[in-house]
């Protein structure tokens, strides 16, 4: 079942020691909560629990085993950690519930925009232009975020239909903004790429037009270097669906934007595109997983030395893409467990050569089994008082 296994047993046993008297404080709460204190678990979505439309039925065991159905009758707390979005947190917690038959609500729920709330004290009353998602919905999730002037590339191609003649003029329910807006006298403040592009073409030229526009304000004189800042949600360059072969992500679109920036400014003095990026593997994606985690944490025993917590709590993160799921885990300090259903397809036995995984298994199944155990025999060496 398990194809690879990294030790790092020397680290584990040093991190146990350290932990084993804090813990006999932080435990002041009932023995049933001890495992939903000292660990967690972070699933992937795509090519873990789901593979686009379909739901793997290792997926619904894997929650079921977390709830309480394992032989040691322990509940561990979960998020789900994807890079995917463009719904609410609330809107995909409600779908990944019904397909998984296990209640989880959006606060269990981390996308790859989440974190750009942390935005909103600097750019939630200034004019931003959202990319990305169909319809207007990324647009209403900003404001849902706090973002209070929020426009689309819909509404661009509304207000000027030639900006990109290449496509039919949007239906008024995919815009965000009243048409009659003279975009040329509302600079932007920043570009916000929410989600996948759901026409590439089009959010090449918006974006490249704003960011290379006087003052960032569409229509204006072209200058030489970039205008407004720019902050992606997103860098999977590919990611896994019901396909047979992984597809585009939306780091298909960076590459895209760098390349049309670099081919746009070539010969001249123009800087390199600058731009800030969420998403796994980003620390910022794990900062914010870990507040959540807290907050469950406070919820079961009235934690409030979250410090302590963090230093004692072991997290494991299940994914299967090795440059984003692993990579980002290994960096926070997490426990990695690579699955083969989903974007690594590396034959039994191997672990990924860049991004090596702490454990290689088949599906999420073996990989929370794999938990379960490997944590049913940490806490019995730290505390066998306790178990
Ligand atoms: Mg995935």
């Amino acid at each position: 079942m398990y194809c690879a296994l990294r030790s790092s047993a020397g680290r584990a046993a040093t991190a146990t020691l350290g932990c084993q008297a804090s813990f006999r404080r932080l435990l002041q709460t009932p023995a049933s909560a001890d495992w939903q204190l000292q660990t967690a678990v972070a699933f992937d979505i795509d090519g873990v629990l789901v593979k686009g439309k379909q739901t793997l039925e290792a997926g619904r065991r894997a929650l079921s085993i977390l709830s309480g159905n394992n032989k040691h009758g322990k509940r561990i707390p979960f998020v789900l950690l994807t890079n995917g979005g463009g719904v609410s947190e609330a809107a995909k917690a409600a779908d990944i519930s019904s397909r998984l038959g296990v209640e989880i609500h959006a606060s269990q729920i981390v996308l790859a925009h989440s974190p750009m709330q942390s935005l909103v004290h600097r750019y939630g009353s200034q004019h931003v232009l959202v990319v990305g998602g169909i319809k207007n919905r990324c647009a209403e999730i900003a404001r849902s975020y706090g973002f209070t002037n929020v426009s689309t590339p819909n509404d661009l191609v509304a207000w000027k239909p030639s900006l990109w003649p290449f496509m039919r003029a949007p239906a008024s329910d995919h815009l965000s903004q009243p048409v009659g807006r003279d975009f040329s006298e509302h600079p932007f403040a920043a570009v916000l790429v929410f989600h996948d592009s759901f026409d590439f073409g089009r959010d090449l030229q918006v974006v490249t037009d704003v960011l290379r526009s006087q003052d960032a304000a569409a229509g204006r004189p072209f200058v030489r270097r970039q205008t407004a800042p720019l902050f992606m949600s997103n860098e999977d360059l590919v990611f896994s669906n019901e396909y047979p072969l992984p597809r585009f992500g939306q780091g298909a679109y960076h590459v895209c934007l760098r390349a049309m920036w670099q081919a746009l400014h070539a010969g001249t003095d123009a800087p390199q595109l600058e731009y800030s990026l969420f998403g796994k593997p980003h620390p910022v994606q794990y900062r914010y997983a870990e507040g959540l985690l807290d907050r469950i944490a406070g919820s079961v025993g009235g934690m409030t030395d979250f410090e302590r917590l963090r230093r004692c709590r072991r997290i494991y993160a299940v994914g299967d893409n090795p440059a984003a799921d692993i990579k980002g885990a290994n960096a926070a300090g997490w426990t990695s467990v690579l699955v083969r259903t989903g974007v690594f397809a590396g034959p039994p036995g191997s672990n990924d050569a860049v991004n090596p995984a702490a454990a290689v298994v088949d599906h999420v199944e073996d990989a929370v089994n794999w938990i379960v155990e490997t944590e049913a025999r940490r806490l019995a060496e730290m505390e066998p008082s306790q178990q």
